[in-house]
């Protein structure tokens, strides 16, 4: 992945020694700090140097094996017409992450947060017939989304390089071919930049389609929840895992009593109610009054379990979901918030499947204080559907194979999509097929952010004193230290190798600065280049360099002639660890 050789007195590396406030995570703080990027405003960076060099590795290695895969590249434009957007649907529901403005005709534009329209757009035009498919069009380009709470620096950004490609197919066989060939590249992708990573089973979220999976970093640091199967490969976001239907139980055989309405003064909550009443909470339901476009509905699940508005939004197969205000609660309960129940609701009721197991149970009574005892379903109120709406637990067991599961946190770092005829249905993308009729294209889109990825490495590979770049993402693969820098015997040993190394085509940062060796072996760590070479007089004594690893602590003492060639091959052995 070599770029060129650099100097540092005549490059520039803005490097700072403390510790940023305004970095919350690590890799925040250390990019920061190696000047790699600088804040220009909430959200939105500038790739310094140091920076931009990490970033241009990882799209080559992305360019590489998306071309490998046999998708095309191409480029297209970050400003995008309204029209497109209202035509697929998304103008209304993106809502405020697209930056949306006026042009001076005042036409409605957007800033492209992701390239669904514009790509289906170019295939409706120019994609006619079967003869031009299958295709996988691909490009590398700043996306812009408003995010409501940038943070992390470049990991989760308002404006970032993604790359997103788009797969066109005549059909399923084909379209989950070419899903297979994209899943593959990203294996291959992360594989080569170091990461330890899962692919999960994901939701659609806003981008839609049929299914999807994550590429998720394991980290603590990540914003997303994972669970996966100590025993099998399961893994999937935790919004989308199934919870495995276990056969009725024991409690299918207790006797229905008899309703019973008790006091249950200001007891609101789970907590509340199950230390007033003596019970717990798996003999109490939770009744949630939710908004939708379709007006309100209710939500059954048992006490100790939380819903999953995903899931929830799934079933419904709404756009629209929140919790429903006060107001709405009273209309629709005829009491306030606290006390809803099952009983008498006008609304559509849906359950989770935990509800269907449940005898004699406990919930608000849909008057002000008060509870009921013993409710049962068919008796007491009816269950318009049930579905699996629940958070998963560690008490559950993994859905394919009865396993253990682990939770923990991931970093997204892409994402693959099987859209269906989604964008082709919508934007009518056409083509004909063998017997001349005119059929959508079906379609799947992956994207993969670049600037996360490099923010995510760092995250993952780092110790107390600065990045440990596996060699391939590195912005150079050498770096050679003169620590006496007024000393001509170090200097030219230093220049010789640099120039040495150089012509064997490796990407070598020589720090030629007039600094203290302490101050350069901090900075050299701080940085993170995976080779280091130090020359001092010290070492010219045994006419030897010194040669460390950024990622392991032993020094080795190389002879001046030997060093070259010996690094080389260093420099090759990372390489192939990655393969
Ligand atoms: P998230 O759930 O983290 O918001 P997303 O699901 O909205 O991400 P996609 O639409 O799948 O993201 O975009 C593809 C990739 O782009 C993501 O996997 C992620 O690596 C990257 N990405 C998305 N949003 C951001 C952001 N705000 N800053 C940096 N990278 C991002
Ligand atoms: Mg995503």
């Amino acid at each position: 992945m070599a770029s060129i050789s650099r100097r540092y007195s005549q490059f520039f590396i803005p490097t700072i020694k403390e510790i940023p406030a305004e970095a919350e995570i690590v890799s925040h703080q250390l990019m920061l700090r190696a000047g790699m990027i600088r804040k220009l405003a909430a959200g939105i960076y500038t790739y310094l140097p140091y920076g931009l060099l990490a970033i241009k590795n990882t799209e080559s290695i992305v360019r590489e094996e998306m071309d490998r895969a046999g998708a095309i590249e191409l480029l297209l434009p970050g400003v995008q017409p309204g029209d497109l957007w209202m035509e697929s649907g998304r103008w209304d529901y993106y809502g405020p992450e697209l930056l949306r403005f006026q042009d001076r005709h005042k036409r409605e534009s957007c800033l492209g947060p992701t390239h669904e329209e514009v790509i289906t757009d170019l295939a409706r035009r120019e994609i006619h017939s079967y003869k031009q498919l299958p295709i996988t069009l691909y490009q590398i380009q700043t996306k812009f989304r408003d995010e409501i709470r940038p943070r992390f620096g470049i990991m989760r950004a308002r404006e970032f390089i993604m790359k997103d490609a788009y797969s066109f197919d005549i059909d399923e066989e084909g379209a989950n071919l070419s899903y297979g060939k994209m899943y593959a590249a990203y294996e291959a992708i992360f594989k080569r930049c170091g990461l330890k990573f899962r692919a999960v089973e994901a939701d659609t979220g806003p981008i839609g389609g049929s299914f999807s999976h994550e590429f998720m970093v394991l980290s603590d640091s990540g914003e997303d929840d994972i669970v996966s199967c100590q025993d099998c490969k399961y893994a999937s976001n935790l919004e989308k895992a199934e919870v495995k239907i276990r056969e009725s139980g024991s409690t299918s055989i207790e006797k229905e009593e008899d309703l019973q309405i008790v006091d249950t003064p200001e007891m609101r909550t789970i907590d509340e109610v199950t230390k007033f009443l003596s019970i717990g909470p798996e003999k109490l339901v939770k009744t949630l009054i939710y908004q939708t476009e379709q007006g309100p509905i209710a939500a059954l699940v048992r006490g100790d379990h939380e819903l999953n508005e995903t899931k929830l939004r799934n079933v419904l197969n709404v756009q629209e979901l929140t919790m429903a205000d006060p107001e709405t609660v009273f209309n629709v309960t005829g009491a306030p918030m606290g006390f809803a129940g099952a009983i008498g609701l006008k609304v559509r009721v849906l359950a989770d499947f935990a509800i269907k197991e449940m005898k004699n149970m406990v919930m608000g009574a849909n008057k002000n204080d008060k509870h009921v005892l013993n409710v049962n379903e068919g008796r007491d109120f009816q269950v318009e559907q049930y579905a699996d709406l629940r958070m998963i637990t560690s008490s559950d067991l993994c859905p394919r194979c009865g396993g253990k599961l682990i939770f923990g946190k991931g970093i997204e770092v892409g994402q693959v999509f099987k859209l269906g005829t989604k964008y082709s249905t919508a934007l009518k993308a056409n083509f004909l097929d063998k017997n001349g009729r005119e059929t959508p294209i079906i379609m799947g889109c992956y994207g993969i952010g670049i600037g996360r990825v490099v923010a995510a490495i760092i995250e993952q590979s780092r110790d107390e004193n600065g990045i440990i770049f596996p060699v391939s993402i590195s912005p150079f693969e050498v770096t050679i230290l003169p620590l006496e820098m007024h000393e001509s015997s170090v200097r030219k040993v230093a220049e010789n190798l640099y120039q040495h190394l150089s012509n064997l085509g490796l990407a070598v940062f020589l720090d030629d600065r007039d600094e203290r060796p302490g101050v350069k072996l901090k900075d050299a760590d701080l940085l993170g280049i995976p080779v280091r070479a130090a020359v001092s007089l010290r070492t010219l004594k045994t006419d030897s360099i010194e040669i460390k690893l950024r990622s392991k602590p032993d020094l080795r003492l190389l002879s001046i002639n030997k060093t070259p060639e010996a690094i080389k091959e260093v420099v090759q052995s990372l390489y192939d660890s990655l393969k």
